[in-house]
């Protein structure tokens, strides 16, 4: 990698090679070498602070506003993306007492598949950006299918036909915004992914995006580590757009001194997921981490292998540090902390998230009652988008503390399906489960997973695992540490908040699986006439 380019004050403080057990004396002069992330979500702009030892020192945070043009569209101005960042960024900054100076470099994380088109000589957006659940493309996705092309898309991106990814959005660019297409065939138009366009920004016009981020757009194969241009080609969609791709780690150029007050080299760039996946310190195969948020999103790092799922799984890139590339299976569930939200504003039984927890402690168990909250449908592994949620097994001595039980009990047991069907697809069984997100805050849960699962849980002290990621791969590229593995262990020393150990029977864990697939079995539409 070359670094010549980057200024003084960039990788002339990181002393690559410096094995991180002695980096304190190591950087600028014995300071510590501070890491700026920027995490740019689906609600926020966020940029986040963090010590050499993985430390929060300062977060700034500023919501976007979400547009909705048409149901089911969904929007964000790529300006207000920008200029939130880049205002998160100074007040992280000053709120941490910092100068651009003492920072060794930044790291990029961000919503992923969201795309943006602009033009190369001004900068300027042609449109608003597409967000990730805008689901415009659905119609584009299902002429794809009928032409045949799954199997090849499936077989180079490792991903399904769905508006979800970034190529029915660019196409729905080329066509709505007049000129498009000919202008980028031409050359003048830039398509980004949120890091790109705040790579762009920052920089002042590299062009530039990740495996992580790459492996999202449905135009990258996978297996190549390049973009696939006979997909892009079907799709008619100008390779002239793409920006170049690059390891997650390593050499992003440099923000202009004018954003910060000097110049900062970025250094780590990676998607949502895969940055908490690194984050996590899951760089190994078989290693998983599980994000318990409004849905849940699970990756399983399955080392240099690309594994195709039997059970409706994603395979994605994983955030890259090295040349070599690295995979994931990744999986969601649709509703986890959402059924938690759906007992207080719905049925009005907690009033806040937090007291779902020793509401659910008061009773020994659920006693025989199941909440399947397929409220959007269910996911893998029974991806049935048509399913509608149930609460059964009532009886005239169920109360609220049981329900509270079971919506809790139904976020440990769908995740523990979708473990289990990675666990198929991959081969090989794991060791423990790193956990990250808001509801992970609930012991209980994590217990109930544990027990399930029959491995431990671990929940880190720091949670901001995501932007952790997206610092430690800028981290790496700087020389702060000497090699991922090196960085990992330290960090995972210092870093356990909990371990959650099962102290259930495998018996009892097969049991309630048992339990839990028949209470499915009852929301599937196919066992339902009313949706046929
Ligand atoms: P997102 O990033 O999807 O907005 P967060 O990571 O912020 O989600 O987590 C918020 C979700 O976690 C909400 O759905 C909320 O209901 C759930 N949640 C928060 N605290 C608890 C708790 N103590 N027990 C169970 N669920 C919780």
């Amino acid at each position: 990698m070359n670094y010549n380019a980057m200024p003084p004050g960039g990788l002339a403080r990181a002393h690559p090679g410096t094995a991180c057990g002695s980096r304190s004396d190591s950087i600028s002069g014995g300071s510590v070498p501070y890491l700026l992330s920027l995490d740019q979500g689906t609600t926020s702009s966020r940029a986040i602070v963090f010590d050499e030892t993985g430390q929060v020192r300062a977060i700034a945070q500023q919501p976007i506003r979400q547009i909705y043009p048409e149901p089911g569209w969904v929007e964000h101005d790529p300006v207000e993306i920008w200029t939130t960042q880049l205002d998160c960024a100074r007040r992280a900054l000053r709120d941490a007492g910092l100068a651009a100076s003492d920072l060794a470099g930044i790291g990029v994380t961000n919503q992923r598949e969201t795309t943006l088109i602009w033009e190369r000589s001004t900068g300027d957006p042609i449109h608003n950006a597409i967000v990730w659940q805008d689901r415009r493309g659905a119609a584009w996705c299902t002429a794809q299918k009928d032409r045949g092309l799954l199997p090849t898309v499936q077989s180079k991106t490792g991903l399904v036909f769905d508006p979800y990814f970034s190529a029915s959005k660019i196409v729905w660019l080329l066509d709505s915004v007049p000129s498009a297409r000919q202008r980028a065939s031409r050359g003048e138009l830039a398509f980004g992914t949120v890091d790109s366009w705040l790579i762009w920004k920052l920089t002042g016009g590299l062009h530039a995006t990740d495996p992580s981020n790459a492996s999202r757009t449905m135009l990258f194969d996978i297996h190549e580590g390049s973009w696939a241009h006979d997909l892009a080609e079907a799709f008619d969609i100008p390779k002239e757009l793409l920006p170049e791709v690059r390891p997650s780690s390593g050499d992003f150029g440099v923000a202009l001194p004018k954003w910060l007050g000097g110049p900062v080299p970025i250094a780590g760039v990676a998607g949502d997921q895969q940055a908490a996946l690194f984050g996590q310190g899951c760089i190994a195969s078989g290693q998983v981490k599980n994000t318990y948020g409004t849905g849940c999103f699970m990756l399983m790092h399955t080392g240099g292998l690309a594994v195709q799922s039997r059970h409706g799984l994603l395979t994605t890139a994983a955030a890259q540090p090295a040349l070599a590339p690295e995979y994931a299976l990744e999986g969601s569930v649709f509703s986890a902390g959402s059924a938690v939200q759906w007992l207080r504003d719905e049925l009005q039984i907690i009033q806040s998230a937090a007291e779902v927890e020793p509401l659910a402690a008061s009773v020994k168990d659920s006693a025989g009652v199941h909440l399947v909250p397929a409220f959007t449908g269910l996911g893998s592994p029974y991806w049935d988008t048509e399913a509608r949620g149930a609460l059964v097994g009532l009886t005239r001595g169920t109360n609220r503390a049981h329900i509270a039980r079971a919506a809790l009990e139904a976020i440990a047991l769908q995740s523990a399906e979708l473990l289990l069907a990675m666990q198929a697809d991959a081969g090989q069984h794991f060791a423990e489960l790193r956990v990250d997100g808001g509801a992970t805050a609930n012991n209980l849960l994590m217990q109930l997973q544990a027990d399930l699962l029959g491995v431990p849980v671990v929940r880190p002290a720091v949670q901001e695992t995501t932007a952790l990621g997206a610092a430690d791969l800028a981290a790496l590229a700087l020389g702060v540490w000497e090699s991922a593995p090196a960085l990992v262990a330290t960090r995972r020393a210092a870093a356990t908040d909990r371990i959650f150990t099962p102290v259930a029977t495998r018996d009892w864990a097969e049991e309630q699986l048992e339990l839990w697939r028949r209470a499915v079995r009852r929301t599937l539409s196919k066992d339902r006439p009313e949706a046929q």
